[in-house]
Order: structure tokens, then C-alpha cells, then sequence
């Protein structure tokens, strides 16, 4: 069964994703691309530069929840995204992840992962999570995060 229109509330207070969706103007990092229904996001607590989130612009926490019209914006945007990380961070191939699972992010959001040549072995595969959820000075700068968004951006158009 599919649906055109979609059932759940459009924010949820609390919700990180919600709450950034509903602020009046978000820095690059927050919205390194968007339309009606999707957002991309730079990971903010990564340490792997061009570490991407996609979201939907409503609460929703499960991909079935999603619409139909959702769904057909969202294959070619993946793919997009991965030839725009290729073009931007020379990355050999893109992960991509939905789990949804942490306190406060049920909102759900795919993980869009550049995966350079060079990976060390032991971050390969979800293993690469490694470098997710790390403490401020581990981080991608909040500075080279817009310069990231600003380029993956810019070779979005040409994609
Ligand atoms: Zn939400």
C-alpha cells in the first residue's frame, strides 16, 4: 500500500532534526542542499570531512512512513550526492545508512558517507561509525564544514 500524502506531524519539538528544519536560516552546514520534502545536512559531530545527512523535512521514523512522493525525490538525490562527494572529496565509493536508533534522533535521516581509497581497513563498513558522535576538538570544524557544503553544493548543480 502506498501513500501520496503524508500522516505523521510535520515537526516535533525536541527533535534535533525538527528544531533545525524550523529556524529561520541555517549556516551551509545545515542545509548544503534542500527542497520541500529533504534537506541535507553536513554531520556535525564527525571527524570525516564530507560526512553527509539526509533528511526529511517532516517527522517521520520510519522509512515506510515516508510518501511516495518523498521516496522518488530521494533515489536520484543519493545518487547525485554520491557523484557531487566523488567530485568534491575524491572519494572511491559513498556509504549509505538509516538507522534512526539514538536518544533524540528517531528522525529519519541517511547516512551519505565519502569513502576515501585510503580508509584505514578498520573503518571500513559500519565500522566507520568510529568516527561519528566525537567530542568538539575531534571534530570537522564548523568553518571547513560550510566550505565542504559550499563545494558539494556547487557540484550538485552540475551533476
Ligand atoms: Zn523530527
Amino acid at each position: 500500500m502506498t501513500s501520496a500524502v503524508g500522516a505523521g506531524p510535520a515537526r516535533v519539538p525536541g527533535c534535533y532534526s525538527c528544531d533545525r528544519d524550523a529556524l529561520p536560516a541555517l549556516p551551509p552546514r545545515e542545509d548544503v542542499w534542500s527542497s520541500a520534502l529533504w534537506r541535507v545536512a553536513h554531520a556535525f559531530d564527525t571527524a570525516l570531512p564530507g560526512w553527509l545527512v539526509v533528511l526529511p523535512r517532516r517527522h517521520v521514523v520510519a522509512m515506510a512512513e515516508l510518501t511516495d512522493v518523498e521516496a522518488v525525490e530521494l533515489g536520484p538525490l543519493l545518487v547525485d550526492l554520491g557523484r557531487a562527494l566523488a567530485s568534491v572529496t575524491g572519494c572511491v565509493k559513498t556509504y549509505v545508512m538509516q538507522f534512526a536508533e539514538a536518544e533524540g534522533f528517531g528522525h529519519v535521516h541517511l547516512h551519505v558517507v565519502p569513502r576515501a581509497a585510503d580508509l584505514a581497513p578498520e573503518l571500513r563498513g559500519p565500522r566507520v561509525f568510529a568516527l561519528l558522535g566525537l567530542p568538539e576538538a575531534e571534530r570537522v570544524s564548523e568553518g571547513e564544514q560550510d566550505r565542504l557544503a559550499l563545494a558539494i553544493r556547487a557540484a550538485l548543480r552540475h551533476t
